[in-house]
């Protein structure tokens, strides 16, 4: 952790120094801004990144925020992908003032394009997608126009009119902006308005078969819903001139578009398309498997809102390209569970402890359910003559500095009683089968009157009352901090052993009761939730993130 991250206190970013010179220059009433996904995949952290960047920045300055779905593709989309975005944008407690989508504004768009066709500024090209390349030039070298660029207004309006009626087939005609094609700027020379795609879109149906490109959905949709500060990517740089052209030709509402850096994140890709390969190829189980970095896979592993939220607005926004640790994720993560984790113990790899001389019956003890949260209450957790620990709390041959269990030894059952191990019994192979130890009636937690202080602090499960549990652990989805990057495929790169199961664990009886809305902590494993997989006849727990960053130590 930086000194910087500790500090709760950030300094603003560029955003807002600019929405406050702004606000203080008197330009706008209120600040409009808006989250325009793509509905052609699930949201990831990069995603959480410019939402809570844009519903921030109205909730902080007042105004408001839409969910503006940027459909202007029909082949890609889909209405599963519109529903779990919903869901993941109320996930991350963000309400949106009105949910739009760009396809509402295709006859406005039309319309549009009419205008710039009339003031000479747009023509049909029937140039064929090679053509239009070679046509243009490159960096060092000005574009050619061809000989369409001359058809007169009424031509244009003629042709628009029939590629709109599907007098043509895909690819055969497109209308492009009449700018300059000497501009440095190659997106300038005479950019594609509208392609032609006979092809059926989620919501307008086969009302449509030409559809109009990003560059000329994008800006004209800011500008119809009065968005004043319009945040994309830094790759979108070159298409501000084109953005600003357009506003200015059709003297529509004059949206500012703003760019800041991509998330990226240590260890996963970030690509939709990417993403996507992983579900269809069957690497993981979905798009929500807890591995994933989306929104919805980081929900079921655990991950809260506010952990995502933090992360997303201690990490902050950059101008220049970077790539975080996703050590810091979980560190947010692990802060916030801290908080908020129920304590329950959990023995993953059991050793049967027999207490000789424990004689009474059963009883209840009483620990606190979070040290961390005054109001937390407490829980009940049977005791009894034969407990689980875990195997490698205890050693028959210790070293000098082993705290935890060995013949002779002593340490503490967490809030229950100081036990010391008298004796082993081993099975016919040598394997030890069960260990026998005393306990001290006088050191019970909580009225502990024996004096006998020890260092090992051990969680345990009484045998008779244990809970059984299937345990889902997870690494890395690859082996590689920038699997994007590297020669070759990225799925390469994929970490084979990213899940680790175990199918039969021992869980105190208080977890009976476990919901999926809960956090849980098993004591000295790690941070567990429910997964959705459960049923009633077996519980399933993912692992949300361990108590330590392990993994960093481990890989130096
Ligand atoms: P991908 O490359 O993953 O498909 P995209 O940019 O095509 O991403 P969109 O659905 O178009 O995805 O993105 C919606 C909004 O989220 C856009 O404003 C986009 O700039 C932003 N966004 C997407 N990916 C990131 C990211 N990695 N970091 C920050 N913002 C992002
Ligand atoms: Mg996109």
């Amino acid at each position: 952790m930086s000194a910087e991250l500790k500090s709760e206190e950030r300094s603003i970013n560029f955003l807002e120094e600019i929405i406050e010179q702004d606000l203080k220059e008197g330009r706008y009433k209120q600040i409009v801004t808006r989250f325009p996904p793509e509905p052609n995949g699930y949201l990831h952290i990069g995603h959480a990144t410019s939402i809570c960047l844009n519903f921030g920045l109205t909730k902080k300055y007042g105004g408001y925020t839409n969910l503006r779905f940027d459909d202007t593709n029909p082949v890609t989309e889909e209405t599963e992908y519109v529903e779990s975005i919903k869901d993941d944008v109320k996930w991350l407690g963000f309400e949106w003032k009105n949910e739009l989508y760009a396809s509402d504004y295709f006859d406005k768009l039309y319309e549009f394009a009419i205008t710039l066709i009339n003031k000479g500024l747009a023509y049909v090209d029937d140039s064929t997608a090679e053509e239009i390349a070679t046509q243009k030039g490159t960096p060092t070298e000005p574009g050619k126009r061809n000989k369409y660029a001359d058809r007169s207004v009424e031509e244009n309006l003629q042709l628009f009119e029939e590629m709109k009626a599907g007098k043509y087939k895909d690819g055969e005609k497109v209308l492009r902006a009449k700018i300059d094609m000497a501009s440095p700027n190659m997106i300038m020379r005479d950019p594609l308005l509208y392609r032609i795609k006979h092809a059926h879109h989620h919501r307008t149906g086969d009302k449509w078969c030409i559809y109009p490109m990003y560059d000329f959905a994008h800006g004209q949709s800011d500008s119809i819903e009065n968005i004043t500060h319009s945040i994309c990517t830094l790759e979108f740089v070159p298409h501000r001139e084109l953005y600003d052209w357009c506003i200015e030709k059709l003297e529509i509402y004059p949206s500012h578009q703003y760019e800041f850096a991509r998330r990226n994140m240590t260890y996963t890709v970030m690509s939709k398309r990417k993403l996507l390969q992983l579900v269809n190829e069957k690497h993981v189980i979905g798009w929500d498997d807890p591995r994933m970095p989306t929104i919805s896979g980081m929900r079921r592993r655990g991950y809260t809102a506010a952990a995502l939220r933090e992360f997303c607005d201690r990490v902050g926004i950059s101008k220049r390209e970077n790539i975080v640790d996703v050590g810091l994720l979980e560190f947010f993560v692990r802060e916030d569970l801290n908080k908020k984790a129920l304590r329950r113990m959990v023995v993953f790899d059991p050793l049967k402890v027999v207490i000789t001389n424990y004689l009474a019956d059963d009883e209840m003890l009483t620990s606190e359910n979070n040290p961390e949260d005054p109001n937390g209450g407490t829980r009940e957790i049977p005791f009894s003559n034969e407990l689980y620990i875990e195997r490698d709390d205890f050693m028959e041959h210790p070293s000098k500095k082993y705290f935890r269990l060995a013949p002779g030894q002593m340490v503490r059952l967490k809030s229950a009683y100081i036990i010391k191990c008298e004796s082993i019994l081993k099975d016919e192979a040598g394997n030890i089968a069960e260990i026998h130890c005393t306990y001290i009636p006088e050191s019970k937690s909580g009225s502990d009157t024996s004096g006998i202080n020890v260092k090992g602090t051990l969680h345990w499960v009484s045998v008779k009352h244990a809970i059984s549990a299937e345990i889902r652990l997870y690494d890395r989805l690859f082996k590689v901090e920038d699997p994007s990057s590297e020669e070759g495929d990225f799925k390469d790169y994929i970490n084979p052993d990213s899940l680790q199961t175990i199918k039969s664990v021992f869980a105190e009886p208080a977890l009976k009761n476990a919901h999926s809305a809960d956090a849980y902590q098993f004591i000295r494993k790690g941070y567990f939730v429910l997964d959705k997989d459960s049923s009633t006849s077996g519980m399933i727990f993912n692992r949300t993130v361990g108590l330590k960053d392990s993994w960093a130590k481990a890989s130096k």
